[in-house]
């Protein structure tokens, strides 16, 4: 069992004209302790809502969330703060937790104020180690959010997510608001909290870059489903999915050099009208007849990559009976 499992998770929000809008239609997904799970998509996609839905900052409409062997979408409201801790969220804009009021010290031993996990005489330590821990002197320990960088304020947040001993935080386009050169440093950070704290990591990003740098494994999810999932390395030597094809050669060269050919043309379709068969049809160079009518399911191709589309649909009778049984809807 995974440390964090979505399972066919649909989120559904309500606009003002009163139209129901599914931004997640049933999207699967675990991560495991110490791994860092990247999940990409264009804006709108429904990654975000996923997210929320992942630390119940959103209802869940239909399907589990479950982390840590408990069903989080279903606790009452004592237990899951418990889970909460353990369940942390750090945002894109850090100004989104962090109280411009307060100092940085005060607002990192805020946590351990709400758990009574540590007795009082220690927070100054264990604000220290934090502090040294995400790379920060010890003495912004004194001073207020508006006189730290981007860069500095993105640690802080990291740092309090972290003094919250948590087991697994998702991190909603933490690095998009900072400059590349110091978007690559907290991206190093990250991987060295996932590997040295063994804390998983689910990070929503739409700069597939950034992902690839950081993630062991990559969801990409289209217009609220999940249309493949594979070893992030294994994803970009040989991406099966047609979209994922699309976002990859759309990456910048790392040499400087542009763009590929950007084979994704359309705009991204409305959520409360999604279009019949396989969500992609509109925009898939590859469509074909069956695809404007049929779903594609997510199906297991080998051991550890998960792909929905016809495409790559194995004849019935070549298949071995265990390949037979689809993975998630
Ligand atoms: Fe394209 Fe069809 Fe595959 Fe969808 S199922 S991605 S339309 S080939």
């Amino acid at each position: 069992m995974s440390l964090l499992e979505l399972r066919d998770v649909k989120v559904v929000y309500q606009r003002r004209d009163g139209t129901l809008v599914p931004a997640v239609a049933g999207a699967s997904l675990d991560v495991d302790a110490g791994e860092i799970v990247g999940l990409v998509g264009e804006t709108g996609c429904g990654k975000s809502s996923l997210a929320k839905a992942a630390v119940g900052l959103v209802p869940v409409a239909a399907g589990t969330v479950t982390f840590d062997g408990r069903p989080v979408h279903v606790l009452g409201r004592r237990a899951r703060r418990a889970s909460e801790r353990r369940l942390q969220l750090v945002f894109q804009n850090p100004y989104e937790s962090i109280n411009p009021r307060r100092t940085v010290g005060a607002q990192v031993a805020d946590a351990f104020a709400i758990s009574h996990t540590l007795p009082r005489e220690s927070w100054r330590a264990r604000v220290d180690e934090l502090l040294r821990r995400v790379g920060l002197p010890l003495n912004l320990a004194r001073r207020f959010p508006h006189q730290l960088s981007g860069g500095q304020r993105q640690r802080i947040a990291i740092a309090r997510a972290l003094a919250a001993d948590p087991a697994m935080i998702v991190l909603d386009e933490p690095l998009s608001a900072l400059d590349s050169s110091v978007q690559a440093q907290v991206a190093n950070l990250l991987v060295d909290l996932a590997r040295d704290l063994h804390v998983g990591m689910l990070l929503i990003s739409h700069d597939l870059a950034i992902v690839r740098h950081v993630a062991h494994r990559t969801a990409v999810m289209y217009l609220g489903v999940i249309v493949e999932t594979a070893p992030t390395a294994g994803l970009w030597r040989k991406p099966m999915h047609p979209y994922t094809q699309a976002l990859i050669d759309a990456v910048p060269h790392a040499d400087g050099a542009g763009h590929l050919p950007v084979a994704l043309s359309g705009e991204i379709p409305d959520p409360a009208r999604p279009p019949s068969g396989c969500r992609f049809h509109p925009r898939c160079p590859h469509v074909m007849e069956r695809c404007l009518s049929d779903v594609p399911e997510l199906v297991k191709h080998g051991g550890d990559r998960q792909v929905a589309c016809w495409l790559h649909e194995e004849p019935v009778a070549a298949r071995p009976a265990d390949d037979l049984r689809r993975v998630s809807r």
